[in-house]
């Protein structure tokens, strides 16, 4: 069943209703540039259906999280970032940060990244 949120931005630039740099799309899954990025590729991979972060995806059993990796992978390629390495994250829960309610993965990459992560 396809849940669309009216109130979630993250919902309105996966329907289209928003702008955003989209990066690439398909059926169930949209890639866009952040707007505030953190590295030189900085791309978030959101579903078009609403899910408020990636466990309730996983409850689910939607196989999502299996498809951002992929699309992310996919995206790291294209950039020429696959070979030098990058980050895929899911900030879950206000306390690591999430801001946005719709499950995305953060895609970063393209210089070093330290660890453990602030
Ligand atoms: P979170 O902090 O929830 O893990 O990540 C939310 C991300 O969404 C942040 O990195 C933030 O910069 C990005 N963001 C917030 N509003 C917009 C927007 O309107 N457009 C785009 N492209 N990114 C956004």
């Amino acid at each position: 069943m396809s849940t669309y949120d009216p109130d979630c931005l993250f919902c309105k630039i996966a329907a289209g209703e928003a702008p955003a740099d989209i990066v690439r799309q398909g059926e169930r899954v949209v890639a866009f540039r952040d707007i505030n990025p953190q590295a030189p590729t900085h791309v978030l991979l959101v579903p078009r259906d609403h899910y408020p972060d990636a466990a309730g995806a996983a409850r689910a059993g939607t196989g999502l999280l299996d498809e951002i990796a992929r699309e992310a992978h996919a995206i790291a390629e294209s950039e020429g970032i696959a070979e030098t390495g990058y980050r895929l994250v899911f900030n879950t829960g206000s306390g690591a940060g999430q801001t946005v309610f719709h499950l995305h993965g953060h895609l970063l990459g393209g210089r070093g990244l330290e660890w453990p992560p602030g």
